[in-house]
């Protein structure tokens, strides 16, 4: 069997370090934020380049405070993509904000930033696109409308620990990033857990308070504020797995040349990494028009596979009351019946990119 994603592989190679971790943290009974947390915040600020991170319980959790600290509430508009996990648009409702969505270009399946002056009106606050799949969007021309307009530019890079954009780091880019450490993301914790950064000093400031029921002397409330501290042993088993990233990551795109390798002469349509970018492959999702039955030959050899993800965040029931129709985004409307996601993760053998390749070639004549 080849699991989509495998885990317990990745903590039997770490085993030891992080066993010491968890220790070192249950003898110092710093459950919650603690030295191990503030530790990783600065490592993981260093790693991406930022001056601040504020950790968190989890990425919808840090998006809901960056989307805050920039003002963001009842009466605005955060402009983002429909072709997302769910938690980027529920983030923008938490505020009592409204999303409004335009669509991803097709190569990239992020935001097009052709798109987005269209969707400005004098209640937009901010814009929110996302690192899909751990490809950066294209971030210069969304600054260049960002800044043009006085709106905060927001990374959901909760899919893209170690992407890059033009040669830096995503996640401090805009004015602020986000970042998720949900098990299976390439930088998960043993649990839930996420992460801001930004270079503004004051919007750091609010978020620190905003997770920590708005207190900045304990039981002194400036705002209201909310539950949302990193555990101590998610800080302490990061702080570790951080040191892996960069080699987990380099493995990834290892996995992703071999897959472009053996099947780039097939009629499949694979993913691209774009000019600027370094895709660090959270997802290797192909695109194919006959999804369901190819997905079916993968499971009968064997072989688990994910669609990330079937159905685009304007069509989902929860959010019919704002009102978009389908056809509104037809590139996400497209990716959503085509997309389906190959195994991936550092510890995969060449030679289950291989057998993963051979089923794909039985489907498919050369
Ligand atoms: C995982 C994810 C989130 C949410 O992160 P959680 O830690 O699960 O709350 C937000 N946006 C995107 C694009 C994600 O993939």
């Amino acid at each position: 069997m080849i699991p989509y994603c495998d885990l317990r592989a990745q903590y039997k190679s770490i085993k030891l370090e992080i066993d010491q971790a968890v220790s070192r943290t249950l003898e110092s009974a710093e459950f919650v934020l603690g030295s191990e947390v503030e530790a990783f915040e600065q490592e993981f600020a260093k790693y991406v380049g930022a001056k601040h991170a504020i950790a968190m319980n989890s990425g919808t959790s840090a998006l809901h405070l960056a989307l805050l600290a920039a003002g963001v509430g009842p009466g605005t508009e955060v402009i983002t993509v429909p072709f997302t996990f769910v938690a980027t648009t529920a983030a923008i409702v938490y505020t009592g904000a409204t999303p409004v969505f335009v669509d991803v270009t097709a190569d990239s399946l992020t935001m097009d930033p052709a798109q987005v002056e269209a969707a400005i009106t004098p209640r937009t606050r901010a814009i929110l696109p996302v690192h899909l799949y751990g490809q950066p969007a294209d971030l210069d021309p969304l600054l260049v409308i960002a800044r043009r307009h006085g709106l905060t530019l927001i990374e959901d890079a909760c899919q893209a620990h170690g992407s890059e954009y033009k040669g830096r780091k995503v996640g401090p880019i805009g004015d602020s990033g986000c970042f998720s450490f949900y098990p299976g993301k390439n930088l998960g914790a043993y649990g839930e857990g996420g992460l801001a950064v930004t270079n503004d000093a004051e919007q750091a400031r609010t978020m620190r308070m905003l997770r920590d029921w708005g207190q900045e002397q304990r039981y002194h409330h400036v705002l209201k504020g909310f539950n949302y501290r990193m555990e101590g042993l998610q800080g302490s088993i990061l702080r570790v797995k951080l040191r892996h990233l960069e080699r987990w990551t380099e493995l990834r795109r290892t996995h992703a040349a071999a897959y472009h390798e053996v099947l780039r002469s097939s009629g499949l349509s694979l993913p691209i990494e774009k000019a600027y970018a370094r895709h660090v492959y959270h997802v290797f999702a192909i695109r194919v028009a006959e999804r369901a039955s190819l997905q079916r030959l993968l499971k009968a050899n064997g072989i688990q596979s994910g669609i990330h993800y079937p159905v685009p965040v304007h069509l989902q029931p929860a959010y019919a009351d704002l009102g978009y129709l389908r056809g509104q985004f037809p590139e996400s409307e497209r990716a959503a019946d085509e997309v389906l996601s190959l195994p991936m993760y550092p510890e995969m053998t060449r030679t289950q990119v291989d057998e993963v390749c051979g089923v794909l070639q039985e489907a498919y004549v050369f």
